[in-house]
């Protein structure tokens, strides 16, 4: 059943799905080009209207499997792709855009994102996103990767109607809470939260089960419904298994409470408030802090001057 997804408004007032697929790694192995398009096709029958891709997936072979799911339904989806930096010269990034185009087999991109920082002046990649508006080819600009510093130069150097940011955040990784995010949230510039079950590396994590118990949940879909309670944030899990597309989608059914978010909080500190428990036992497990470890050691064990 087709269900509706919860959406953002961007500056010019149009909506953008809050919620999306993430295709990287697919389309790199050929035997699993069948079941990766059949799991974003699977999410397209059930209401997701977000496609995150990019030229870099699987050299553009990740565009065509998009193109292979979305089949006559273009007109329904929002899709982003991404230049890489060494294409993203004016000309470059103009060729890339078009080379993207005919993967997907469609005639625009809905957000086109810089991959990461390039080495080509902001400018240059900006004047190329430009004309790729006034063309039609692209609908939305945006950057993918970018700290507070960079956000602002993009802005001055010309990107002030940039609609999104897409970067690394989850549970785990909660550094841009103190920068990036609340600057991007001042400025109406969304967040497109990358990873946000960590490749499924947080998965085993006990907090997460045991907030997942509490709701007969998912660990999954506990850490995806921790992001999605967030305003104008976009959150691209990527799966290439049906039952983690059906899983996944759980998450936007599901309320963390109060209790929820403290153990959540505790178990995923949001930097700058840990522990001094948690600072000591992070250099303990570090086998390239032995020093540090040998001299904390020491301080300890040295007997005190009497007064
Ligand atoms: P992710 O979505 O956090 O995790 C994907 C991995 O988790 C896959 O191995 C997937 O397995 C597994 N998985 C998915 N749902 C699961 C579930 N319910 N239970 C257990 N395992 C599950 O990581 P990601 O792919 O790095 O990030 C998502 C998307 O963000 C990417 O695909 C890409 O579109 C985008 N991205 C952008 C950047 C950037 O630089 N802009 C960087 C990284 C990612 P299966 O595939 O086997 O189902």
């Amino acid at each position: 059943m087709t269900r509706a997804m919860p959406q953002i408004t961007l500056p010019d007032g149009e909506s953008m799905p809050a919620y999306g697929q993430g295709t990287w790694h697919m389309g790199e192995n050929r035997d699993s080009r069948a079941d990766e398009t059949a799991a974003l096709r699977l999410g397209i029958d059930l209401g997701i209207t977000l496609i995150d891709t990019a030229e870099m997936y699987a050299n553009g072979v990740a565009e065509e499997i998009v193109a292979d799911a979305m089949g006559q339904d273009r007109e329904k989806l929002f899709i982003v792709s991404k230049v890489l930096p060494s294409n993203a010269s004016q000309q470059g990034t103009i060729e890339a855009c078009e080379r993207s185009l005919r993967r997907l087999r469609t005639d625009r991109i809905d957000l086109y994102l810089l991959h990461w920082r390039a080495a080509h002046p902001f400018v240059e990649t900006l004047a190329g996103f430009e004309r790729l508006q006034r063309d039609g080819k692209i609908r939305h600009h945006g950057v993918s990767n970018f700290g507070r510093r960079d956000m602002a130069k993009w802005v001055s150097a010309g990107g002030a109607n940039i609609v999104a940011n897409q970067i690394l955040y989850n549970l785990n990784r909660r550094d841009p809470e103190w920068g990036v995010i609340p600057w991007c949230h001042d400025r109406r510039i969304s967040i497109m939260a990358y990873s946000p079950i960590e490749q499924g590396r947080m998965l085993g994590h006990k907090a997460l089960a045991e907030v997942a118990g509490r709701h007969g949940a998912k660990p999954a879909q506990v850490a995806l419904a921790w992001l999605l309670r967030q305003d104008g944030l976009i959150v691209i899990p990527k799966a290439s298994q049906q039952q983690h597309v059906r899983e996944n989608l759980g998450a936007l059914d599901l309320t963390l409470t109060d209790d929820d978010l403290v153990t959540l909080d505790r178990a995923f500190p949001r930097p700058g408030r840990v522990s001094a428990r948690q600072g000591l036992s992070y250099i303990y497990h570090r086998p390239a802090l032995a020093s540090v470890r040998t001299w904390i050691t020491d301080m300890i064990r040295r007997p005190r001057r009497p007064h």
